[in-house]
């Protein structure tokens, strides 16, 4: 529930006000490394590494090896397929013997870019499977074309209809009620099983008089045979087993290089719930990783985020190494330190305000690698663990991702879009000015402060709000973050110098919801996502709400159309109101009102508006997503032992792709 996305706001961030990035040969780096059909591929860098010691230089190698060991985890997930599809074409791509340079091949290359980048052969954010842009009669002339495929022709005849039949496999993840979402879904996380089935399954497990309860189906694919349900787990001895072996194998020795003791139990109960799957220490894990903030190197390593099951249970495999960036964590402490100010002094019915805000921790991060989910499509900000009880007892970490934002806003930098989109020379001048800083303490806020405030009401346990809990928890942080970007105690505080950082956010924010984020959308589709759910959600719904009062204008000039805030205040009660709502809805329970909500705002698009923001963003010839290769990282030894680790940023994402399959394939 936890990510936030990237905003189109950080496409408008030109001109950085980061100071605290500092990499030399800032003119000469090439952040864009490839480019194909909506997608473009970046570099980040990652600054000051050089200032870390041997031991943390040696921890984060140790980290990374285990983020890339999970890649294969991921792919099966999303599509039982995925690993035998990327296989072949892989194989293919690197031992076609006949013409690579005609537009077949070309087609078949984009196919393959495509898939490698979305973790399998469904787009990473629409779900929808890709059709590929050669025959498959073609297709079978490069399999006969390459050598190392002789043979396993029949096997691979089997995944022709997977990959060319439009309407097998078609979602990678549905969230439509209207359908058994179980079996509409294309990803691996319950076979045999309808949705009924499951959903029994697993409310025979949660026992709502348990206060901690475990996070049943986390980590474990539900199937059926000879009628009785089972689950399969993912640990070593398990489903997943090689992968997750390789992954225990790093994982002990970052243990050995661990920051503090602390840090080293941490790893250490990590390895034993991948060894054991049991659930109870996956809880224990996320204790000790929660209350570990001394240590400056950090990470994510497991099944984490459930977006991706329609249900909710079955977590995706992710991994983040990182360490903090010390200097612009102070700005994000002092939200921290000031958590129980917001909490008292937010819109939202006292009774639903936490008493004693616990254990907010926030920091800004430098990431170092992604693996699974966090790659290459990287979220900028993340908020932890996801388990209600460990929120409500221990607290959660917060991070913003400083070096990956950062990136975005140099690789958006002159590419025409804020002249296409912005209409009055004010807003584009203060989104050249503040866009940055707006969009990093909008994650900020979104992420230490918006997901950790609140409370239900007694006897509610959070997950009446059932496919539409995603949507209205990611729209309670953002309006809490977008109340309170416009509240002057920020100038007070320090972290922002004027008003003028609220009135970008709040044009970026009015815009992408109404506008931007359709460049992401085809023509005639649903908002299926959740987070752009609730962009439009606030976003309509303020528009509709301030309309009388002309708050927020939809302006037509010379045949375009144009999203401009004319009062900024009277913005900020609405987001307030709505704050409240949803809040009132969340402690509550209360399904019929979120869902009406949702459904009425967030869901639908405007397909007028739709056809002319998709022209116009045509024109500009941008990719509406991004993702990102990682660095590589070398240990330098000295008879025997690793002295420095170096840092190296490659250039090219096939090569990054091909070798990570050679290297981390276990499955
Ligand atoms: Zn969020």
């Amino acid at each position: 529930m936890k990510k936030a996305l990237i905003t189109a706001s950080a496409f408008l961030a030109v001109g950085c006000t980061s100071s605290e990035i500092q990499v030399t040969n800032q003119e000469d780096f090439q952040w864009q490394v490839d480019r194909f059909d909506d997608i473009k591929v970046l570099r980040y860098q990652v600054p000051d590494f050089d200032s870390l010691s041997l031991s943390q230089k040696k921890l984060i190698y140790y980290l990374s090896q285990a983020a890339l060991c999970g890649r294969d985890i991921y792919f099966d997930q999303n599509c039982k397929y995925n690993l035998p599809i990327r296989r072949t074409l892989e194989a293919i791509f690197t031992g076609y013997s006949g013409n690579r340079e005609n537009k077949e091949f070309k087609a078949f290359e984009k196919y393959l870019k495509k898939v490698w980048f979305a973790n399998g052969i469904h787009h990473h954010y629409s779900n929808d499977k890709f059709i590929p842009e050669f025959s498959e009669s073609y297709f079978k002339t490069l399999i006969s074309g390459t050598p190392s495929l002789k043979g396993s022709e029949e096997r691979i005849n089997a995944l022709l209809p997977i990959i060319f039949d439009p309407e097998l496999y078609k979602v990678r993840v549905t969230h439509d009620s209207s359908v058994d979402m179980i079996k509409a879904s294309a990803n691996n996380f319950y076979e045999n099983v309808s949705q009924a089935e499951a959903e029994q399954f697993y409310a025979s497990r949660f026992d709502s008089t348990e206060l901690h309860p475990v996070s049943h189906g986390l980590n474990s694919k539900l199937t059926k045979e000879n009628g009785i349900l089972t689950e399969q787990v993912w640990k070593i001895g398990g489903m997943y087993s090689p992968a997750i072996e390789k992954i225990v194998y790093w994982l002990k020795k970052a243990a050995g290089s661990a920051e503090n003791p602390h840090q080293k139990a941490t790893i250490e109960a990590l390895i034993k719930y991948y060894e054991t799957g049991d659930l109870k220490i996956f809880d224990q894990y996320s204790i000790l990783w929660v209350e570990d903030i001394d240590s400056q190197v950090d990470f994510i390593n497991g099944f984490i985020e459930t977006y991706e099951d329609p249900l909710g249970y079955k977590a995706s495999w992710e991994s983040t190494v990182n360490f903090k960036n010390i200097e612009a964590t102070r700005r994000t402490e002092l939200l921290s330190k000031n958590a129980q100010w917001f909490e008292d002094h937010s819109p939202i019915d006292d009774r639903y305000k936490k008493k004693e805000v616990k254990g907010v921790s926030a920091k800004v991060i430098t990431v170092a690698q992604l693996g699974g989910a966090c790659y290459p499509a990287t979220p900028i900000g993340i908020n932890l663990p996801n388990a209600d009880w460990i929120r409500k007892e221990h607290g959660s970490k917060s991070v913003t991702i400083q070096n990956i934002t950062y990136a975005y806003a140099q690789a958006a930098q002159g590419d025409g879009f804020s002249e296409e989109f912005i209409l009055r020379e004010e807003d584009r001048e203060l989104s050249k000015q503040w866009g940055s800083l707006a969009n990093d303490l909008s994650v900020d806020l979104h992420e230490c402060l918006g997901h950790g405030s609140g409370q239900l009401a007694p006897g509610i346990k959070g997950d009446e709000l059932k496919n539409y809990g995603s949507t209205l928890e990611e729209a309670r942080a953002d309006l809490f973050s977008l109340y309170y970007i416009g509240d002057p105690q920020l100038v007070t505080l320090g972290v922002m110098p004027s008003l003028d950082v609220m009135k970008t956010e709040y044009n970026t924010y009015m815009f992408n919801g109404l506008m931007g984020q359709l460049t992401r959308i085809e023509l005639g589709k649903d908002i299926i996502e959740a987070h752009m759910r609730n962009r439009q959600l606030i976003a309509r719904w303020c528009y509709e709400k301030g309309k009388a009062d002309n708050i927020v204008e939809i302006v037509r000039h010379e045949g375009k159309s144009y999203v401009v805030v004319n009062d900024y205040e009277k913005l900020r009660t609405l987001f307030g109101d709505l704050l409240r709502e949803i809040q009132r809805i969340k402690s509550e329970g209360d399904f019929n009102a979120g869902q009406a909500l949702v459904e009425n705002y967030g869901v639908k698009v405007d397909s007028t508006l739709h056809r002319e923001v998709l022209e116009r963003y045509a024109q500009l010839d941008l990719a509406p997503y991004s993702g990102f290769i990682n660095p590589v990282l070398k240990p330098i030894e000295k008879d025997g032992e690793i002295v420095d680790i170096a840092i190296e940023y490659p250039e090219d994402y096939t090569e990054q792709m091909l070798y990570y399959s050679s290297e981390y394939s276990f499955l």
